[in-house]
């Protein structure tokens, strides 16, 4: 197994734009968690944390992230690992097994700079709205299921990366004839 306890995640395993795996829906993973998907979910985890650290970022040259999906390491798995401090300064971090959406606020957000994305390299101006709280059911590394809610910052990467688990792309939610342009008819701010 190539991601087990030793591996470490580097830009080169990160799967970019273009490549169909980005585009397909993950298939769920099977509980309880074997010790190859925790793994895995560790590998991740230590992804996101690294290239938050200055010097290890430089070092293996990564390119920070908050989120990463198992797709984006080209494995067809429902998991996300997230690692960010959020609006209020508040550090959070997801380690999810088949997450699903299973409410959100009518209210929407979005961030004023735009997103990013690990296997997007270039720069995609425009707002991609999001809803502004989801409450989300997933398993976490125990085996135990979770209902989290989030909300603002929060709710933005978890967004992101459930989208990833389904094949979406941040880009496509962005309007295609106005790339600034918000949603109408629905309440919606920048988080910032
Ligand atoms: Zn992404």
């Amino acid at each position: 197994m190539k991601f087990d306890s030793n591996y470490m995640i580097t830009m080169k395993d990160i799967i970019r734009e273009g490549d169909p795996i980005l585009r397909e829906a993950t298939k769920e993973v099977a509980l309880p968690l074997s010790e190859e998907d925790k793994e895995i979910m560790n590998c991740m985890l230590q992804y996101i944390k690294n290239s938050q650290n200055p010097e290890r970022a430089k070092k293996y040259q990564l390119r920070p992230g908050v989120g990463l999906s198992a797709n984006q390491i080209g494995l067809n798995k429902r998991m996300f690992a997230a690692y960010f401090t959020d609006e209020k300064g508040e550090l959070h971090e997801y380690t999810l097994f088949n997450p699903k959406i299973i409410s959100h606020s009518v209210s929407m957000i979005y961030l004023p700079d735009g997103e990013g994305c690990l296997s997007v390299d270039r720069t995609v101006p425009g707002f991609v709205p999001r809803y502004e709280r989801i409450k989300v059911k997933a398993f976490n590394m125990d085996n135990e299921e979770v209902l989290i809610k989030l909300k603002g910052y929060s709710a933005i990467v978890a967004q992101h990366e459930i989208d990833h688990l389904n094949g979406i792309l941040f880009y496509d939610r962005i309007n295609k004839d106005n790339p600034f342009s918000l949603p109408e008819n629905v309440s919606i701010k920048s988080v910032y």
